[in-house]
C-alpha cells in the first residue's frame, strides 16, 4: 500500500509535506529584516498583527513624485531628480536609434516547437486486457507513470521551498478560535503595520472608529452600528403571521435553522450589478415594487450572463444530473445498497422535501429532521459500486454537474452556486480521523468574482456582521427571535440592529429574516467608509511594452495599440481613470501625455541601473482629459520602433519604473514581453536544455532563477499594484522566473508561444480576442479576500495568484472575473454536535467607478459521521482540481516525480479506503463508488497533462504555463484542460439540440478519449479548453468536406485552417453554432485548428487521447490494473 501521497494534506500536522508549496509564499518571513516595503518587512505580515489592509499610510498615497522605495537589495531608491541626465524633451518622432545595427534576430517562426513525438494513431490501440504483471513490457519506458511511486517512502524534504504558510503559527490555525483576536483588530492607521498585536478582545465592542480614525480593513473591523443591541425591542405582535415562530434559543447543538422560506433559485449575480440606491434599498430592483426582488431571485436560476442556458459547464440549476446517464446502473450490483424507492431518483434530487413544520419548531426540533437526512445521503447512485475494469463507458453524455449537497431542500435552494463556491466533499466529515480514513482531500474551490447574470446589491449604512468572528449575516444563520440571531460560524448570539428590522424589498417592518442578506448566498454590499483605508483610488492602467527588435518583428505592438484604440472607451472606469505607457528595449522610454501638449513627448532614460521617473506627474494622465494624446500615441507607437535594431531587453528596470509610477495609486500594470530579459536587474539566462524536454527523469528549473520578480511583486502587492504578464515568444523566456511577477501580485499570465502577426494567424486571433476581453472585463482594485468557516474547521493552504497576508486573508491588488482560487482545509475540532457547517468568502474591492464593495458568498454543507456518507458526497471534479493545484506545488517544492507519485497514490489510497471501509461484501475487480468512477481517469489525465507528463517532449515554458493555469483557472475550464471533451461532428443533427436566441445548437455526445472512438470516415471535435481541434479523417464523409469545410475532397483541406468558412448550408451552420456555443461559455478565446493526418498539430491532438497507451505512459486500462494491484497488496 502506498504510504505517501496527498493524504497528508488532510492532517493538520501532517499537512506539512504539502503545505510546503510555494503558494504559501510568506516571503516576508524569509527575508532579512529591513528588506521589503517601506517599513520593516516583518511587521506587516506578522501573524500577530492586526489584519491591516494594505494601503500604506497617508504619507504613501498622495500622488506625487515617487516615494522612496524600500532598500530591496536589487534596486535602489531613486536619485534626486537633479541627477537626471537623459534629455527629457525628445520629440516623440525623433527617437534616435539606440545602438548600431546588430545581428539580426531571427524572426519568430510560425512553426511550433517540435511537438512531442507520438506514435501514429493506429499504432497505439489500447492494449487488450493484460495480466497484472504484463504492463511493464518495457520497464524503462513504463517507469515514469508510477515506478517511482511505490518506492519512495517519504517525500524528500522540499528544496528551497518557502515555509508553509502555517509555519509562523506552528500549524494550521483554526481561524475562529485563534484569529479573531489577532486578526480582526482594526488597523489603526498606516502604522498598524508595525503596531503591537492587539489583545484578544480588543476591538470588537470597544473600538468604534472615532472620527478621523482611519478606515479599516475588510473583515477585521467592528462595525459600530452592529454593536449596540436595539434598545427598543419590537412588540411580539409585529411578528409575521403565518410563519412558524422561532424557537427558544437552543441550548445544545448549534442551530441549523433556516428561517425564511427560500426563494426558488440559487443566487447568482450579474456582470453589471444594478446601481446602488442610496436609501438602503435593493439596488436596481426597485424598492417601489416590493416583489421585484423575489422575482429577480427566481430568475437567478437562469443562465449566467451571455452564456446560453442548458449544458453549461457545471451550471447546476438546469443541468440534468450527469451520473444518472451512465450506462446501466444496476442497483442490484450493490449488495450494500439494494434498490430503494429512491433508486430512480438522481442523486441531485435525493433530499426529500423538507417539511417546515407548521407548528413552529425551534432549532431543537429541527435536529431530528436533519438527523434523518443521513439516511438519505447514501443515495444508491452516488455509491453504486462500479467495477472499473468492466465498465468502460463511464463518461456521461454531457458536462458533469456538481453534486448537490445533501441538505434540506429549503437550505439547498438558497445555497451558493457551485460555479462560485464548491467543496471537494459535499458532506463534511465529523472528525479529522474520519477524513484521514477516507483519504480524500478536503478543500474549497472558488471563483469569487465570476461574472454573474444577477447579483443582489445592497446599500445599507449597517452591514450586519457577527460581533465575535465578523461573519456577514447570511441565509444560514438562525434567528432566535426577531431581535437576536445566532452566528453560523462561531455560534455567538448577536443582536439584530434596528435598521435591519426594516425590509427595503417588501417595505415592511419586523421581518429581518426576509432581508436580502438572509435570502441570498451571494450578495454584494456597497461598503461604507469604515471599509476604506484611504479614499477609493481611481482605475489606473499602465502598459509596459517590449519594443525590442524581436518584439517589433512579431507585430504584436500593432495589435495591442489597435485593440486599445478600439476599446479605449470600454475600459472600466469613470472620469478619474488614469492611463500611462512605458516602452523598453535596452533603455526605458516614458511618454509625457500631459494635457496641453500638441503631441506625446517621449522621454528616454538610459540609466537602467538607477531607474527614476523623469516627469512623475505627467506620465499617468487622466484618460478622458488626455484621450486625444493617448490616441495619437497609440497610432504612432507601432511605427516608432519599426526600424529598431535593438535586441536587448531591460525588463527588470522597466518593471521598477512602472512600479514607481503606480505606487501612489496602485492599479493594473500590463506587461508585454517577447524574449528573455537580458539587461539590468532581473536579467535571466536560458536554463532550458532542449535535449531534456523529453526526459523521463525529474524536470529541472521549475522554480525561479532569481527572487527579483517575486520581491518586486510583493512590493507591488503592498502598493496595490497587480502585474499581468503577456508573454509572446518563440524562444525560452523562463516563465518560471517571470511568472512570479504576476503570481504574487495577483495578476495573470497570458502566453502566446510563437506569436507572429503573419505566420500564426490562429494565435493572432486568440490574442486579439483575449485582449478585448482583458481590456473590457470587470476589474476590482485594492482587494482583499477572506475565507471563514465554521468553528472547528481550519483553512491552511491557498492556491492561486495572490499574496497571503495572514492566515486567512489574501491580498489581491486586482481581482478579475476569470480568476479561480483553491484552499485546503483540515478539521481542527470534532464537529460532533453539528448537522451543518458553513463557509464564507468575502471579497472587498474598489470598483472601477471608485466604490468600495464587498461581495459575500456563503455555502452550507452537511456534516456526516460515516465513511460511506463522505464518499457519497465526493465531488470528483473538485477533488481533481484541488489535487492538480497541490501537485503543482509539490513539483516545485519537491520534484515532479514526487508530485506524480502523490497523485497516483491519491487514487490508490481513496479507492483502497473505499474497498476496506465502505464495501461490506468484497468482490473482485477495481471497485469505485459511482461518484468517484472518473477519479482514476482524471488522475491518469493529470499524469499525461503538459504540466506533469514525462517522457514526452515538452518545452519548459509550456510546462510552467500549464502549471500556472492549473492553479489559476476556475474549475470548469480547468477540467477541460485536464480531460478534454471529444465529439463526433460529421453527423450533427438537431436531435436533442438546444435552442438559444433562435440558434439551434446541436448536442453531440461526449466520446471517450481513445483512438478507438475515432473513425477515418468521420470528423471529430476536441475541446481542450484553450484550444479546439477539429480532426478530419482521411476518408471523411464527403458531405462534411463540402458542406462544412467547403473543399471538394480530403486532400484539399488546407494545412493551417483555423476558421470555418461561413457556408450557407445546414451542416455548416450546425457546426459553427456548436463551436460558437462552446466558445461562448468561457471568458477566453479557444483557437480552432482543423487538422488532418499530416498536420503538425496532430501530435497535440493525439496526446489528449488519454485512455491510450503511449511510448512513455500507460493506457487507462493498464493504469487501472496498476491501481488494482496496489490496492490489493
Ligand atoms: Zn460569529
Amino acid at each position: 500500500m502506498s504510504t505517501t501521497g496527498f493524504n497528508s494534506q488532510n492532517g493538520a500536522g501532517g499537512g506539512q509535506a504539502y503545505a510546503n508549496g510555494p503558494s504559501q509564499n510568506p516571503v516576508a518571513l524569509q527575508q532579512p529584516p529591513g528588506v521589503g516595503y517601506g517599513m520593516t518587512h516583518q511587521a506587516p505580515y506578522n501573524l500577530m498583527q492586526p489584519k491591516a489592509p494594505m494601503p500604506p499610510g497617508p504619507g504613501l498615497y498622495h500622488s506625487g513624485p515617487y516615494q522612496p522605495v524600500p532598500p530591496v537589495s536589487s534596486y535602489q531608491s531613486s536619485p534626486p531628480v537633479s541627477s537626471y541626465q537623459a534629455p527629457p524633451g525628445q520629440p516623440l518622432l525623433t527617437r534616435p536609434p539606440m545602438g548600431g545595427p546588430l545581428p539580426h534576430t531571427p524572426p519568430q517562426s510560425a512553426s511550433p516547437s517540435p511537438g512531442p513525438r507520438m506514435p501514429p494513431a493506429q499504432a497505439t490501440p489500447p492494449p487488450p486486457a493484460v495480466s497484472s504483471n504484463s504492463y511493464y513490457p518495457n520497464a524503462q519506458q513504463q517507469q515514469p507513470p508510477m515506478a517511482h511511486a511505490w518506492q519512495y517512502g517519504t517525500a524528500p524534504p522540499p528544496m528551497g521551498a518557502p515555509p508553509p504558510m502555517n509555519t509562523p503559527s506552528g500549524g494550521p490555525v483554526a481561524n475562529h478560535v485563534n484569529l479573531p483576536a489577532s486578526s480582526t483588530a482594526p488597523p489603526q492607521s498606516s502604522t498598524a503595520y508595525s503596531s503591537p498585536p492587539q489583545g484578544p478582545v480588543s476591538h470588537n465592542a470597544t473600538q468604534p472608529p472615532g472620527p478621523g480614525m482611519p478606515p479599516t480593513s475588510l473583515h477585521g473591523y467592528t462595525h459600530p452600528g452592529t454593536a449596540p443591541p436595539p434598545m427598543n425591542p419590537m412588540p411580539p405582535h409585529t411578528y409575521q403571521p403565518g410563519r412558524p415562530p422561532y424557537g427558544p434559543p437552543p441550548t445544545g447543538p448549534p442551530p441549523t435553522m433556516k428561517p425564511a422560506p427560500p426563494p426558488t433559485g440559487p443566487p447568482m449575480g450579474s456582470a453589471t450589478p444594478p446601481p446602488p440606491k442610496a436609501d438602503g434599498t435593493m439596488a436596481g430592483n426597485g424598492p417601489q415594487t416590493p416583489n421585484t426582488y423575489n422575482h429577480v431571485d427566481n430568475k437567478m436560476a437562469g443562465p449566467p450572463q451571455s452564456g446560453p442556458p442548458g449544458r453549461q459547464l457545471g451550471h447546476y440549476p438546469s443541468l440534468p444530473p450527469g451520473y444518472q446517464n451512465t450506462s446501466a446502473p444496476p442497483s442490484s450490483a450493490s449488495p450494500m445498497h439494494p434498490p430503494m424507492p429512491t433508486a430512480t431518483q438522481p442523486y441531485t434530487q435525493a433530499p426529500q422535501p423538507y417539511q417546515q413544520p407548521s407548528a413552529g419548531p425551534g432549532p431543537a426540533q429541527l435536529s431530528p429532521s436533519l438527523a434523518a437526512l443521513s439516511l438519505q445521503s447514501s443515495t444508491p447512485e452516488a455509491l453504486r459500486v462500479v467495477n472499473l475494469l468492466q465498465e468502460r463507458n463511464l463518461l456521461p453524455p454531457g458536462p458533469i454537474p456538481a453534486p448537490t449537497p445533501c441538505l434540506p431542500q429549503d437550505l439547498q435552494k438558497i445555497n451558493c452556486n457551485p460555479e462560485v463556491f464548491r467543496s471537494t466533499l459535499t458532506s463534511i466529515p465529523q472528525t479529522q480521523s474520519l477524513l484521514n480514513k477516507a483519504k480524500l482531500p478536503l478543500g474549497l474551490l472558488l471563483h469569487p468574482f465570476k461574472d454573474l447574470s444577477q447579483l443582489p446589491v445592497v446599500t445599507s449604512s449597517t452591514i450586519v456582521r457577527c460581533r465575535s468572528c465578523r461573519t456577514y449575516i447570511n441565509p444560514f444563520v438562525s434567528f432566535l427571535d426577531q431581535r437576536r440571531w445566532k452566528c453560523n460560524l462561531c455560534y455567538r448570539v448577536n443582536d439584530v440592529p434596528e435598521e435591519f428590522m426594516y425590509n427595503p424589498v417588501s417595505r415592511s417592518y419586523g421581518e429581518p429574516h426576509k432581508r436580502p442578506e438572509v435570502q441570498n448566498a451571494t450578495i454584494e454590499f456597497i461598503a461604507p467608509s469604515e471599509y476604506m483605508l484611504r479614499p477609493p483610488q481611481p482605475a489606473v492602467y499602465l502598459f509596459v511594452l517590449d519594443v525590442s527588435h524581436n518584439a517589433v518583428e512579431t507585430g504584436y505592438l500593432n495589435m495591442v495599440c489597435q485593440s486599445l484604440l478600439d476599446n479605449i472607451n470600454a475600459l472600466p472606469g469613470d472620469s478619474r481613470t488614469k492611463i500611462g505607457f512605458i516602452t523598453f528595449d535596452s533603455t526605458i522610454h516614458f511618454y509625457n501625455l500631459q494635457e496641453g501638449l500638441s503631441q506625446p513627448q517621449m522621454l528616454i532614460v538610459s540609466d537602467i541601473e538607477d531607474i527614476f521617473l523623469p516627469t512623475p506627474d505627467s506620465l499617468l494622465v487622466n484618460l478622458s482629459e488626455c484621450k486625444e494624446l493617448v490616441q495619437d500615441l497609440l497610432k504612432s507607437l507601432p511605427n516608432l520602433f519599426e526600424k529598431t535594431m535593438e535586441t536587448q531587453s531591460a525588463l527588470g528596470p522597466a518593471l521598477q519604473a512602472a512600479f514607481k509610477l503606480l505606487s501612489p495609486t496602485g492599479g493594473r500594470m500590463s506587461v508585454f514581453q517577447t524574449q528573455l530579459p537580458n539587461l539590468g536587474v532581473g536579467a535571466l539566462k536560458s536554463r532550458e536544455d532542449p535535449n531534456q524536454r523529453a526526459s523521463a527523469k525529474d524536470i529541472q528549473h521549475l522554480s525561479p532563477a532569481t527572487d527579483f520578480y517575486k520581491k518586486l511583486a510583493l512590493d507591488c502587492s503592498g502598493q496595490q499594484v497587480a502585474v499581468d504578464l503577456f508573454l509572446l515568444s518563440a524562444q525560452y523566456c523562463d516563465l518560471a522566473s517571470l511568472g512570479c511577477i504576476s503570481r504574487y501580485s495577483a495578476g495573470s499570465v497570458y502566453y502566446y508561444p510563437s506569436y507572429h502577426h503573419a505566420h500564426n494567424p490562429a494565435q493572432v486571433e486568440r490574442f486579439q480576442k483575449d485582449l478585448k476581453r482583458y481590456l473590457t472585463r470587470k476589474i476590482g482594485f485594492e482587494a482583499v479576500m477572506r475565507i471563514r468557516c465554521t468553528k472547528g474547521l481550519s483553512i491552511h493552504t491557498f492556491h492561486g495568484n495572490f499574496f497571503v497576508r495572514s492566515t486567512d486573508l489574501l491580498s489581491l491588488p486586482n481581482v478579475n472575473p476569470d480568476a479561480g482560487f483553491a484552499v485546503q482545509m483540515s478539521i481542527e475540532e470534532n464537529l460532533l454536535d453539528m448537522q451543518v457547517v458553513s463557509f464564507q468568502a468575502a471579497l472587498l474591492y474598489t470598483s472601477s467607478k471608485g466604490e468600495r464593495r464587498i461581495r459575500v458568498h456563503t455555502m452550507c454543507l452537511p456534516v456526516v459521521n460515516s465513511l460511506s456518507d463522505i464518499f457519497a458526497g465526493a465531488d470528483v471534479q473538485a477533488i481533481t482540481g484541488l489535487l492538480a493545484s497541490m501537485a503543482v506545488d509539490r513539483s516545485v517544492s519537491a520534484s515532479l516525480s514526487d508530485a506524480r507519485d502523490a497523485m497516483t497514490n491519491a487514487a490508490i489510497d481513496s479507492l483502497a479506503s473505499y474497498r476496506q471501509s465502505v464495501l461490506t461484501i468484497q468482490q473482485p475487480g477495481l471497485l469505485a463508488p459511482a461518484c468517484l468512477r472518473l477519479f482514476p481517469l482524471y488522475i491518469l489525465a493529470l499524469l499525461k497533462q503538459k504540466a506533469f507528463r514525462t517522457g514526452t517532449s515538452t518545452r519548459l515554458d509550456d510546462r510552467v504555463f500549464a502549471m500556472c493555469q492549473l492553479k489559476y483557472q476556475p474549475l470548469a475550464y480547468l477540467m477541460l484542460m485536464i480531460h478534454p471533451a471529444l465529439y463526433r461532428v460529421d453527423d450533427l443533427t438537431d436531435e436533442g439540440a438546444l435552442n438559444i436566441n433562435e440558434r439551434t445548437i446541436p448536442q453531440p455526445r461526449v466520446q471517450q478519449l481513445s483512438v478507438e472512438k475515432l473513425s477515418r470516415e468521420g470528423a471529430f471535435l476536441m475541446d481542450a479548453g484553450m484550444v479546439i481541434y477539429l480532426w478530419v479523417g482521411r476518408n471523411c464523409n464527403p458531405n462534411f468536406l463540402t458542406q462544412v469545410l467547403g473543399v471538394p475532397n480530403y486532400t484539399a483541406v488546407p494545412q493551417n485552417l483555423y476558421l470555418l468558412p461561413e457556408l450557407d448550408t445546414a451542416e455548416s451552420q450546425r457546426t459553427r453554432a456548436f463551436i460558437g456555443w462552446l466558445r461562448d461559455q468561457r471568458p477566453f478565446f479557444p483557437t480552432l485548428h482543423v487538422i488532418r493526418d499530416e498536420s503538425q498539430l496532430k501530435a497535440n491532438f493525439m496526446q489528449n487521447m488519454i485512455e491510450d497507451r503511449t511510448e512513455s505512459a500507460l493506457s487507462y486500462y493498464e493504469f487501472l490494473l496498476h491501481l488494482q494491484q496496489q490496492i490489493s497488496k
